[in-house]
């Protein structure tokens, strides 16, 4: 009977909360500031009114294996309804309620609840310019949206969906909202990119440079809809290739960092393996106790992947260390921005760039999609 109960407590709460998402915007601090334009108003984990005379601001520490407001234990969750104005955690403005939960190691974490169509607005000018074309931001907002229910689907018993660093979708709360955007998301509103009925990988990439890529080539795992095409990009200012210098004890250091454990000092980075479409599927990298191999997307998240910006790049001894010399920007699969921002000076719209790059996937509701809970790629 408890079995049963429960199970339709969880399904009546899973319905419910179908137009929101959980944010970690904080997942491990000791303290963080609120303030308000309005009182601050806390409940506990119920959503009872705790008994705090707090103000427009209070700090709130992670203390004794609980949390506490100023001085005051409160348990180990508090919970903050906006009233009218939104509330900023560290200066940064959220809308929706916060949620404040004790963590491991005198640490907190803080949840942001908030309605998925503005999580999605919030996200958008983090990922491309507000000032490219209305259907770029169409087609980002749709993706936007695919992740973040992806990642939601099969977040069930976890304390969060979503985080708010570059490793998930940046996230800001209302810092970043812009009026386009948010044209972008009403005109899209409830929009997913599904394939067969079920939510699609929601994979993209600032620029290609001339091809995309395979999904298998880069995370090993094929998709119809994710396979290497053609795309004329449009850079602007943005230079097509790039270079990066970094010294050998550096790259020693940061591939260390990343848990690639090594004795002595890099002596030379190769290229193991290459997709069809040049990109570097293996890279050997060449020390003190021998070579090592690792995939290129993981010898680029090491380096650190805004320094070397895709696996497409050559590698040269220079000085005391390495040259790279690349071109494009990111992974490669499924949607190029820059791509996507060509076709639009083209007068294609939102659904016809997404067409193009996930081939054979249809944008639609996502009430109409069906669940399904596979391991999600990541953007990066
Ligand atoms: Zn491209």
């Amino acid at each position: 009977m408890g079995a049963v109960v429960a199970g339709f407590v969880f399904l009546a709460a899973g319905a419910a909360g179908a137009e929101t998402i959980r944010v970690a915007v904080v997942e491990k601090a000791k303290e963080v500031r609120l303030s308000s334009s309005e009182p601050l108003r806390f409940l506990d984990s119920k959503g009872a009114a705790l008994a705090l005379n707090s103000g427009r601001q209070a700090s709130v520490r992670a203390q004794g294996g609980g949390l506490a407001v100023g001085d005051q234990p409160v348990g180990r969750t508090v919970r903050l309804r906006p009233s009218g104005e939104s509330l900023a955690v560290d200066g940064v403005s959220y809308p929706g309620e916060i949620e404040i939960r004790a963590a491991p190691g005198e640490r907190l974490q803080v949840v942001n609840h908030v309605d998925v169509e503005t999580y999605v607005a919030g996200v958008v000018p983090r990922e491309v310019p507000a000032a490219w074309d209305i259907e770029v931001l169409k087609a980002q907002a749709v993706l936007a949206r695919t992740y973040a229910l992806s990642l939601r689907q099969r977040s069930a018993g976890q304390a969060f969906d979503i985080g708010a660093g570059v490793d998930h979708q940046a996230y800001s709360g209302e810092s970043a909202l812009h009026p386009k955007v948010q044209e972008a998301v009403r005109s899209t509103r409830g929009e997913v990119l599904a394939y067969k009925g079920e939510l699609a990988e929601a994979v993209y990439h600032a620029y290609c440079g001339g091809v995309t890529e395979n999904a298998a080539d880069v995370w090993g795992r094929s998709f119809p809809y994710l396979q290497s095409i053609r795309s004329e990009c449009r850079l602007g200012d943005t230079p097509p290739t790039w270079t990066y210098h970094i010294e050998a004890n550096d790259l020693a250091r940061r591939l260390r960092a990343a848990g690639i454990v090594f004795s002595g000092a890099v002596t030379a980075v190769e290229p193991a393996d290459l997709s069809q479409t040049g990109r570097i599927r293996t890279v050997r990298v060449r020390t003190g106790e021998g070579p090592r191999e690792m995939r290129g997307i993981d010898f680029r998240k090491a380096v650190g992947p805004d320094l070397v910006k895709s696996t497409r790049f050559t590698i040269e001894p220079e000085g005391d260390g390495f040259r790279f010399a690349g071109l494009g920007s990111g992974h490669g699969v499924g949607l190029c921005q820059h791509g996507a921002r060509a076709m639009a000076d083209g007068k294609a719209g939102y659904r016809e760039i997404l067409a193009r790059y996930f081939p054979g996937t249809a944008v639609t509701l996502s009430s109409k999609v069906k669940k399904n809970n596979q391991v999600r790629l990541v953007n990066r």
